[in-house]
């Protein structure tokens, strides 16, 4: 029955070669009719660096845009959460380093726990 199908849509010549090898190696014409593409659910955003979009430098002093790639627990944010590229991602851990250094920003989530965000 299958066989009867291919048959009709392949030229003579190219059946007759799929039949002698029997592998699928060259019978790509055979497959791409019969499947549909499958469906993406899920499309990713496209991930765009903040500090290369809005051309913003990097400061430890400021802790208000630096506090946005730290979570709850007081760590630094993997690239993966907020898209930062990694030459900004390194700039960026180093200036949250040094402001926690200077006391701007906590180190650990037990530093939240008894100082809170308030800072300094
Ligand atoms: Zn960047």
């Amino acid at each position: 029955m299958a066989e009867e199908r291919n048959a009709i849509e392949i030229p003579a010549s190219e059946a007759v070669e799929a039949a002698t090898e029997g592998t699928v190696s060259t019978g790509m014409s055979q497959a791409a009719p019969a499947k549909a593409a499958p469906v993406r659910r899920y499309v990713q955003p496209p991930r765009l660096c903040y500090f290369c979009v809005e051309r913003v430098t990097i400061d430890y002093k400021n802790i208000d845009l630096l506090r946005r790639f730290v979570n709850e627990r007081a760590r630094i944010k993997p690239r993966r959460q907020t898209g930062t590229c990694a030459k900004c991602q390194r700039r960026l851990s180093v200036a949250i380093k040094r402001a926690r250094h200077l006391g701007l920003l906590p180190f650990t989530a037990e530093h939240v726990r008894k100082y809170g965000w308030g800072g300094v």
